[in-house]
């Protein structure tokens, strides 16, 4: 197969057209709380009220939607135990494509079964034992299905940046743009559209600092790879960022700040406490690092990307109390 070459803002603008009919526009919230607290404006772009609970299902309705007619009969099949397995399972869904969701056989019995609940076939593996890329290109060819992996691909990309430019559009231009990074599909997709809307704007991606790879890659100039990261924030662990994202974040990102699993916990207790909102540990990467910059953010506007809302009840009561 050809590689598709590297996503541009056009192609996030074309995402917006073909995936508008199906998303929610998200609000965007403030808080008089932390503006009185920090000095600035604070913008909070809330994908935790995206279909399906997550960003994600921008990225894989942009995907989904390009696919021919022969692609659609025989099916999309992708690897993930979190929010891109129910995103590629509803896009499908929608769009009466078969879909496989190929999970660790441990995976969330919640997140299987609501897999299962948008009509996904679940196949699942070992993930001690088995290579889950392995099984899925082997997959891929044996039944003709395309795969869409979770973050490097241009059109998963384009799709996560809508959300973003609709940020932007809504607001207006920003001082600083905060984005929870795991592979880097949100953090490119918004970089796209932040450089296309807000030339000026200082844009960051927040790890876990315990999965710091997308750091370390940024200031070394070269992909590093992790072994799988312990921490609360189950939409970031990976162990790598992608050949497409990386490329746009190491020309265009400012700097990636990380946080750990107690100032996720702090900001989750906020997001619930004073605005009202249940926001998983991966969605909280952003307000826990700008809370640290202090002083530099007096008198700026700021762009809080929410990236998703979907965590486990016991766990959720358990981390709040
Ligand atoms: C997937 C995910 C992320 C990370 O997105 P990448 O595109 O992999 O960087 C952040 N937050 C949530 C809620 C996610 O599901």
């Amino acid at each position: 197969m050809n590689k598709l070459s590297a996503p541009v803002y056009q192609d996030v603008i074309n995402a917006h057209q073909r995936i508008l009919p199906y998303i929610n526009k998200t609000p965007v919230f403030t808080s008089r709380t932390i503006n009185e607290i920090t000095g600035a404006q604070f913008y909070f772009k809330c994908e935790n009220f995206q279909r399906m609970g997550a960003f994600k299902f921008r990225g894989a309705m942009n995907a989904l939607s390009q696919f021919s007619e022969q692609q659609r009969k025989n099916g999309v099949v992708t690897f993930s135990s979190g929010n891109h397995a129910q995103a590629i399972a509803l896009s499908a869904k929608l769009l009466g494509i078969p879909a496989t969701i190929i999970m660790p056989e441990d995976a969330p019995k919640a997140k299987m079964a609501a897999t299962k609940g948008y009509g996904g076939r679940v196949i699942t593996y070992n993930r001690y034992t088995e290579d889950r890329e392995e099984i899925g290109r082997h997959l891929a060819q044996k039944e003709k299905l395309t795969l869409i992996p979770p973050y490097d691909h241009p059109h998963i990309i384009a799709g996560q940046g809508t959300a973003t430019k609709e940020l932007i559009e809504e607001v207006g231009k920003l001082d600083m743009l905060f984005v929870p990074l795991g592979g880097g599909g949100l953090l490119s997709g918004s970089t796209l559209s932040a450089r296309a809307l807000s030339p000026n704007c200082q844009i960051f991606g927040v790890e876990p600092q315990a999965g710091n790879d997308g750091q370390q890659s940024f200031r070394k100039g070269e992909i590093v790879y992790i072994d799988t990261p312990k921490t609360i924030a189950d939409g970031a662990q990976t162990q790598h960022l992608g050949d497409y994202t990386f490329d746009i974040i190491k020309k265009y990102v400012d700097d990636i700040l990380t946080a750990t699993d107690d100032e996720l916990i702090s900001a989750m207790q906020f997001y619930a406490q004073r605005m009202k909102m249940v926001v998983e540990p991966t969605g909280c990467l952003s307000l826990a690092a700008a809370r640290q910059l202090g002083d530099q953010l007096t008198g700026k506007k700021i762009g809080i990307i929410i990236s998703g809302g979907n965590v486990d009840l016991a766990q959720y009561g358990h981390l709040l109390s």
